[in-house]
């Protein structure tokens, strides 16, 4: 039997330190070698320049020197900041950096651009890659960009990887975003950059011109901006219906009888209160498409401009649908947690004993068994449809389907798994609606609010489905205009052709 130290020892002889080797030296390491270890520099790449020695520039210079260019980094104070770089690139001063580089990374706050002027006349001719980022949003313009342009009217400006954080470049392109924005009013400028994202690994979209910088300086400071509206919606839903149960549930019992019951809060409340927001919610991701196709039958034409609001509301659809789905999915495991709970098992010993006091032997209802046999399997099919819908909405899986299959799953199925949510509610309901006694404070149930939109969007979509309603609908979707068409009528004194209102042909 060999030792361990021998094992060790042998792979060592195997595999000499190939696994250890890092993907680009660090200055000082490796007896000074300045060979590139990922890529070697390729002679015939432009030198690549960047201003500034910060996080950024770091790890603009260590991706650019294992895409194989040579890097060239200017500093205010190149001593201090040379340790901080890989051994390939040379750090040096700004003027120095400036004048050996063919494209230059600014890789400097916007408010220290104008520190660069005196490299005016070195720069001119060259491309400079702007790659700053605001502090907040910005819609007046001008952008970062443009400023650093009218400051450098000699040199041609490229707007991009703003987008791309320094971890990012560190890590390489496999983590990450890929996708690099890039905009110039030089096209030869921007190819060349272009060219040089797609050899360090990252996806180029061409944003057309400078004045698309603005746009693209706001990319990474928006929050979730198509969320904001869908998450505020089900907040305040959730916030409203669980008012709603508490005041029936838990507030009703307590002052009118004394019987406390805020046990209930934490749980059933949060469990009646999730499906609520989930169906309500979900009415909402249909509720848009047919106001639209309404509208569109009422104007007679497809080329009238919807609202804003609607407008904004058909494009956040799918948050719409996934905040439901959270709601759904957390209700199931709510349900599924509701036996585990001490104050149920006492429940169920306490209706027990009272049976045995009683007398009573079966407690079997085969109404209720019925009803909520029925009631969890519509349920769970509701939300087996629901989580298709979810992952279908991914664009990674969207992608793979083409458009009829798309909405065949998101209109078909998303109507179906409406329907099954309501037929869900409605055997909960069951005959609840009609006894006063659920009315309390004179509330009506829960489950009666929320079937109201569910079955407005459902009778709205059968109205759609009625023969002359559908076609007109078609028709209109392929470009009939009600405003635009030849009317005939019979002649009424034999004199005219019947032709009737021509004047909008
Ligand atoms: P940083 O770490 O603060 O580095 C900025 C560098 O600018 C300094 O190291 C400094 O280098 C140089 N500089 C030149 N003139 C200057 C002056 N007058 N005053 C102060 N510094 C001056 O910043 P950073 O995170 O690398 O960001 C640099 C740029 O990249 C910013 O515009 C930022 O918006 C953008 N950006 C950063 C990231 C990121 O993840 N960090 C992502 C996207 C975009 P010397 O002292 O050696 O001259």
């Amino acid at each position: 039997m060999r030792t361990e130290a021998e094992l060790l020892n042998i792979l060592q002889c195997i595999m000499p330190d190939e696994m250890s080797r890092p993907l680009i030296r660090g200055r000082g390491e490796g007896g000074g070698s300045r060979r590139l270890e990922a890529s070697v520099a390729d002679p015939g790449a432009p030198v690549v320049g960047i201003l500034g020695t910060g996080d950024f520039s770091r790890s603009l210079a260590r991706r650019l020197v294992a895409s194989g260019y040579q890097v060239v980094v200017g500093s205010r104070t190149p001593k201090r900041s040379v340790a901080l770089f890989p051994e390939e690139a040379e750090v040096t001063s700004q003027m120095e950096a400036a004048s050996q580089a063919d494209l230059v990374f600014v890789a400097v706050f916007p408010e220290h651009h104008s520190t660069l002027v005196e490299l005016k006349p070195t720069l001119a001719g060259k491309t400079l890659v702007d790659v700053s980022n605001g502090l907040r949003i910005n819609l007046d313009g001008p952008s970062n960009a443009e400023q650093l342009a009218d400051l450098f009217p000699e040199s041609s400006v490229v707007k991009g990887f703003n987008t791309i954080s320094a971890w990012t470049l560190q890590m390489g392109p496999r983590d990450g975003s890929r996708q690099v924005f890039l905009c110039s009013d030089s096209s030869k400028a921007k190819s060349s950059v272009i060219q040089l994202c797609r050899r360090m690994g990252f996806i180029p979209v061409d944003m057309g011109l400078l004045s698309s910088s603005l746009e693209i300086e706001n990319i990474p400071l928006y929050l979730f901006p198509s969320w904001r509206v869908p998450v505020l919606c089900t907040l305040s839903l959730f916030v409203f219906f669980y008012l709603y149960n508490f005041t029936r549930d838990v507030l009703q019992p307590y002052i009118t009888a004394g019987k406390s019951v805020f046990y209930k809060m934490p749980i059933e409340i949060v469990n009646v209160t999730l499906p609520s927001v989930a169906l309500v919610m979900f009415s909402l991701v249909y509720l848009p498409g047919l106001l639209a196709a309404f509208l569109q039958l009422w104007w007679g034409t497809k080329y009238s401009r919807f609202p804003n609001w609607l407008d904004g509301w058909l494009t956040r659809r799918k948050q719409f649908g996934l905040c439901s789905f959270l709601c759904a999915a957390l209700h199931a495991v709510y349900s599924l947690c509701l036996p585990m709970r001490k104050s149920a098992r006492y429940k169920l010993l306490n209706i027990a004993f009272k049976q045995v006091k009683t007398g009573v032997e079966d407690s079997w209802v085969d109404e209720e068994v019925w009803r909520m046999e029925l009631y969890l399997s519509v349920g769970i099919m509701a939300l087996g449809l629901l989580s298709l819908l979810a992952v279908t909405s991914l664009p990674s899986v969207a992608n793979t389907v083409n458009w009829r299959e798309f909405s065949f799953i998101q209109s078909s199925l998303g109507y179906c798994a409406l329907f099954m949510a309501t037929v869900h509610t409605l055997l909960f309901g069951w005959n609840r609606a009609f006894d006063p006694a659920q009315y309390r404070f004179h509330l009506p149930p829960t489950f009666v609010l929320v079937l109201i939109p569910a079955l407005a969007v459902l009778l709205g979509r059968l109205a759609l489905f009625v023969p002359c309603v559908a076609g007109r609908l078609r028709q209109i979707r392929r470009g009939w205009e009600k405003s635009r068409h030849i009317r005939f009528t019979l002649p009424e004194d034999g004199c005219r052709n019947g032709l009737e209102d021509v004047s909008h042909v």
